[in-house]
C-alpha cells in the first residue's frame, strides 16, 4: 500500500459510515461539501417557491383572478378548462366544448332561452361573469396540479349550480313570446331567482360572428339589454304599493281613509287626473281603493304625504343606488322632492312622473313584503361542484336589509290579496293556490301606448314565489297578470 493508497483507507474510513460503497479522494470529500451546501440551497428555494405557490393560490389568487383586466385570468383558462354552469336540477346551459382543431369554445345548449340570465362568456354577462372565478378554479391536489404544469395537461374547472329552475325558466321564456319585456321570479324567503327572462334576446352561440352586429341596435331594439335588471319603466300603477305603504306608516288611522271617487279628480294648483276609462268609482276607503287602482284616490294621497318621509323611504328600499345583484343592472330613480310640483306629487303617487324603475327592483321590493318586511339578497348561484361532481361550496341565503316593520308589510300584503279578491287581477281569481299582486299600466311616449306591469307572490299565507312582468307597449296578447299565471301555473299545477 503506497502513500497514495493509504490516504485514501483513511478518507474511506472517516466517511464509510455515512455514503459507503464509494470511494473518496480529498478532492471527492471537498466537492462533496460543496455538493451538500448546494443542494441544501436547492431544498430552501423549492421550499420557499411551494410556499409562495400555496399563499398565492390561497390567498391572492381570488382577488388577482376577480379582476377582468388582469392577464392573469388568460394565464388560468390556458391552464383550466372553464366548468359548466347548470340550472337546480342539473341540466348543463353552458359548457366548453372543442372544436376540430382542438379549440375550446363556449357552447350554449338551449340557444336564446337563458340568454341573458347565463350571459356571453367573452362579455362577462350574466352567471358567466358573475361566476367567472369559481368557473376556472379546479379542486386538484397540489401534487396533481404540479404534474399538470409540468405534463402541460389541462386542469377541469369547478361547475356551478344556479338557482335557476329550468321548467319555470322555459314556461316564462314561452309566455313572454315575441313581445318586448321582461320576467323574474324569485323566492322571497331566499331570494334565489328561479328564471329571468328578457326579450329582444339573442342565441349566444353566434356571439363570436354577430355581437358587433347585436350592439349596433338602438336601445329600444337592443337584444343585449338585460330588460329584466337593466330597462327602466315607470311603475305605473305597481307604485301605489309604495304610496300606501308610505300612507300607513303615516297615519295610524289609516282605516279611517274614506274617498269618493268621480272618475276624474282635479287639485288646485295642480293637474287632473282621470281614472281607468274615467270610470267613477264610488266610495271607498284605501283597501278598496287599492285593490280597483284608484288614480284619483291616490293621487290626493300624493298631495298630502310627507316628502322628505317619502324620500327617506325610496331610500330605504334602494332606489338611485346600485342594487349589487352581482349580475349587470340599472339604478331605479326617484326624484320628489321638497320642491316638486303639485301636479309631479300626484302624478309620482300614482306611479308616473319621474319615477323609474327595472322589473328586477320592484319584484325585490315585493318579495320583500311577502317576506314580513325583509329583503332578500337576489341570488343566482346555490352551490359550487368539482369535476367529480362533488359539492365544495354552498351559498347560502342572505338578508339584503329591513325595509319596513313586519305590521307594516302585513297591511300592504293584505291590501295585495284585495288586488286578486276584488280588484284588478281577476286573472287569479279561481286558481287552486292564493295570489296577491299589484297590476300596473304606465303610460310613455306621445302615442298613447303603455306598458303593462304585474308584481306579486304566492300562495299568499306561506309565500313560495314572487312573480314580476313587465310588457312593454304594443304588446301582443294578453296583459301581464295573464303571463304571470302561466308562470304560477307552472311552478302549481306543473302545467
Ligand atoms: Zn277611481
Amino acid at each position: 500500500m503506497n502513500k497514495d493508497q493509504k490516504k485514501r483507507k483513511k478518507l474511506r474510513k472517516k466517511y464509510a459510515k455515512y455514503i459507503p460503497d464509494v470511494l473518496y479522494n480529498e478532492e471527492d470529500a471537498y466537492n462533496n461539501r460543496e455538493m451538500n451546501v448546494v443542494s441544501f440551497l436547492f431544498v430552501a428555494i423549492f421550499a420557499v417557491m411551494i410556499i409562495y405557490l400555496i399563499y398565492f393560490k390561497v390567498a391572492v389568487a381570488p382577488d388577482i383572478i376577480d379582476n377582468p383586466y388582469n392577464k392573469r385570468v388568460d394565464n388560468q383558462e390556458q391552464k383550466v378548462v372553464r366548468g359548466d354552469i347548470l340550472a337546480n336540477d342539473g341540466t348543463v346551459l353552458a359548457t366548453t366544448k372543442k372544436d376540430d382543431n382542438g379549440a375550446e369554445y363556449r357552447h350554449y345548449p338551449y340557444n336564446n332561452m337563458f340568454s341573458h340570465v347565463v350571459g356571453i362568456k367573452s362579455e362577462e354577462t350574466g352567471i358567466e361573469g358573475l361566476a367567472d372565478f369559481e368557473l376556472l378554479s379546479h379542486s386538484d391536489d397540489f401534487m396533481t396540479q404540479l404534474w399538470d404544469d409540468v405534463t402541460g395537461k389541462k386542469m377541469e374547472g369547478n361547475s356551478v349550480v344556479s338557482t335557476l329552475d329550468f321548467n319555470l325558466q322555459k314556461t316564462a321564456w314561452e309566455a313572454l313570446g315575441n313581445n318586448k319585456g321582461a320576467i323574474v321570479v324569485m323566492e322571497p324567503a331566499t331570494g334565489n331567482v328561479l328564471a329571468m327572462v328578457s326579450k329582444p334576446d339573442f342565441n349566444p352561440n353566434e356571439s363570436p360572428t354577430k355581437y358587433n352586429e347585436w350592439l349596433s341596435f338602438t336601445s329600444e331594439d337592443s337584444v343585449l339589454l338585460n330588460r329584466a335588471t337593466s330597462g327602466l319603466y315607470a311603475p305605473g300603477s305597481t307604485f301605489k304599493v309604495i304610496t300606501a305603504l308610505e300612507y300607513v306608516i303615516e297615519n295610524a288611522e289609516y282605516d279611517a281613509f274614506s274617498y269618493n271617487c268621480q272618475g276624474t279628480v282635479t287639485v288646485d294648483g295642480g293637474t287632473t287626473i282621470p281614472c281607468n276609462n274615467m270610470k267613477a268609482h264610488g266610495d271607498e276607503n284605501l283597501k278598496r281603493a287599492f285593490a280597483v287602482s284608484c288614480n284619483c284616490a291616490f293621487s290626493v294621497i300624493g298631495t298630502k304625504l310627507n316628502r322628505t318621509s317619502l324620500s327617506n323611504l325610496t331610500d330605504k328600499l334602494l332606489f338611485n343606488k346600485h342594487l349589487d345583484i352581482g349580475i349587470e343592472s340599472a339604478k331605479s330613480s326617484f326624484v320628489l322632492g321638497e320642491n316638486s310640483s303639485l301636479s309631479e306629487a300626484q302624478e309620482t303617487a300614482i306611479g308616473q312622473g319621474n319615477t323609474m324603475i327595472s322589473p328586477m327592483h320592484n319584484l325585490m321590493i315585493t318579495a320583500a313584503i311577502a317576506n314580513n318586511g325583509v329583503m332578500m339578497q337576489p341570488n343566482f348561484i346555490r352551490e359550487i361542484r368539482d369535476c367529480d361532481g362533488k359539492v365544495v361550496d354552498t351559498i347560502e341565503a342572505k338578508v339584503k336589509s329591513k325595509i319596513v316593520e313586519e305590521n307594516y308589510s302585513k297591511i300592504i300584503k293584505e291590501y295585495m290579496r284585495g288586488v286578486v279578491t276584488e280588484g284588478t287581477a281577476s286573472a287569479f281569481r279561481n286558481v287552486n293556490y292564493e295570489v296577491a299582486g299589484k297590476t300596473g299600466t304606465a303610460q310613455y311616449g306621445t302615442q298613447g301606448l303603455s306598458h303593462s306591469w304585474f308584481t306579486g307572490f304566492a300562495p299568499y299565507n306561506e309565500p313560495q314565489i314572487a312573480v314580476c312582468v313587465i310588457l312593454e307597449g304594443g304588446y301582443q296578447g294578453q296583459s301581464a297578470q295573464y303571463v304571470a299565471k302561466k308562470v304560477m301555473e307552472r311552478y302549481f299545477n306543473g302545467n
